[in-house]
């Protein structure tokens, strides 16, 4: 299909780019939708979901489908490598009605695909960079071709070629921890909502996305890129653990080599606008986090919402943009920075200091984690 003009041209069919899609199409919006994969596949790991996405997802009129393809978690927990419990939180005492959800990443996809028209999104489509005017953008495209709208919206990750035109300097750093992330097949293990275990040789977590399906994830500190770590499959991994509780054992044991998943942990130095006159940056094209608060594709999904607000509530696209930008820059900061620093916590290697980090974490009560946690997870007015 050949498409040479469009009012809202929105780049990425990921999490962030399928949910605004979602949610201007209920301001009354039909935004067309831009994606580089030449077309969909139900790849990639789990996800979990805290209330605030599944709160969106229920403004949205999705909740339901994305709650059935996945699984509530009722519980989150943190263990020492011993076993030993560091914290513990019943979920379900957090002050909001919805759940937090762990989900397959291609099934998440799907519900969101499944509410956009099937001509919304042009697949093998990937910007290369754009010339923006006052009164519209011409996007030009890898295979040659270009196309114009009115007002452009990325969403196409953490290394967006449009947000480093509009920002050069803007940077994705290196968390200094790299990451396999798999699916394990397991019929009769025991799940007990959302695990962490910590130890000085990386962290290993674990939560259920399906019946008979566990999601899990493994970090260890190393250098960027590293070809040795890129090598490391599930015998590898289980070396390293091997002092770990035995439920990482059966993970990896249920896991096919060929389903384990490696990549760097990154994310991006916070940037200074997410406007840029008709041009919008959001979800991890305007602030990719690190991935221990799980909030990166929350607050993508939190961006959809609060863009479409924006845009019933101003005259013209500009301004909302520019509002969204206001409403949306200090909360996101936020949530990149204490990711971050969280991460590079939960990452010691010091056997002391291990310890003595996990008897401070063990002395927050219950209910003062309920209150951090509630000022991430709820959505805000
Ligand atoms: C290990 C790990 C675990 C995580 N766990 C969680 C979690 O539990 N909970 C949570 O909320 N978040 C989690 N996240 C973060 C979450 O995955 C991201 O925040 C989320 O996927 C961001 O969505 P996005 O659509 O902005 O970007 P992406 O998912 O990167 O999607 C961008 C899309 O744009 C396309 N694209 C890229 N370049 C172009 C181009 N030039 N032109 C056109 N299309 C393009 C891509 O193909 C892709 O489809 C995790 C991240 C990692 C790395």
């Amino acid at each position: 299909m050949k498409i040479q003009k469009c009012d809202y041209l929105i780049l990425g069919a990921g999490i962030a780019g399928l949910s605004v899609a979602i949610a201007l199409k209920k301001a009354g919006i039909t935004a067309l939708v831009l994606e580089s994969a030449p077309a969909f596949k139900p790849l990639g790991a789990g996800i979990t979901l805290a209330s605030n996405a599944i709160e969106v997802f229920d403004r949205l009129g999705i909740a339901d489908e994305v709650i059935k393809e996945g699984l509530a978690v009722q519980r989150a927990s943190i263990l020492s490598a011993a076993g030993k419990t560091i914290s513990r939180v019943s979920l379900n005492k957090v002050a909001t009605k919805y759940p937090q959800v762990g989900i397959h990443r291609g099934a998440l996809h799907q519900v969101l695909l499944s509410h956009v028209d099937d001509q919304q999104v042009l697949w093998g489509k990937r910007s290369t960079r754009i010339e923006q005017k006052a009164d519209g953008i011409r996007v030009f495209l890898d295979d040659g071709d270009s196309l114009e709208c009115r007002w452009l919206i990325v969403a196409e990750g953490v290394h967006s070629p449009i947000r480093k035109q509009l920002l050069p300097h803007s940077k994705v750093r290196y968390a200094g921890y790299t990451c396999w992330r798999g699916i394990a097949e397991v019929s009769d293990f025991k799940l007990d909502g959302a695990v962490e275990i910590w130890g000085n040789k990386g962290r290993f977590g674990y939560v259920g996305v399906a019946p008979g399906r566990v999601y899990w994830f493994a970090t260890t500190n190393a250098p960027e890129k590293d070809p040795m770590r890129a090598a490391w499959k599930s015998k590898e991994l289980l070396e390293n653990y091997k002092n770990y509780p035995k439920e990482v054992g059966e993970l990896l044991r249920a896991t096919p080599d060929q389903a384990v998943l490696w990549n760097d942990i990154v994310d991006l130095d916070p940037i200074p606008h997410y406007a840029f006159g008709n041009v919008l940056l959001l979800g991890d094209a305007a602030h990719a986090t690190t991935p221990n608060m799980g909030q990166g594709a929350c607050q993508a999904i939190e961006d959809a919402w609060f863009l479409a607000q924006c845009l019933l509530q101003e005259k013209s696209p500009e301004p909302a943009f520019a509002l969204f930008e206001k409403l949306r820059l200090q909360r996101t900061h936020n949530i990149v920075n204490r990711s971050r620093t969280l991460g590079k916590i939960a990452q010691w290697e010091n056997k002391t200091a291990c310890a003595i980090r996990n008897y401070l974490f063990s002395r927050i009560s219950e209910k003062q984690t309920i209150r951090q946690m509630e000022k991430v997870i709820r959505l805000p007015d």
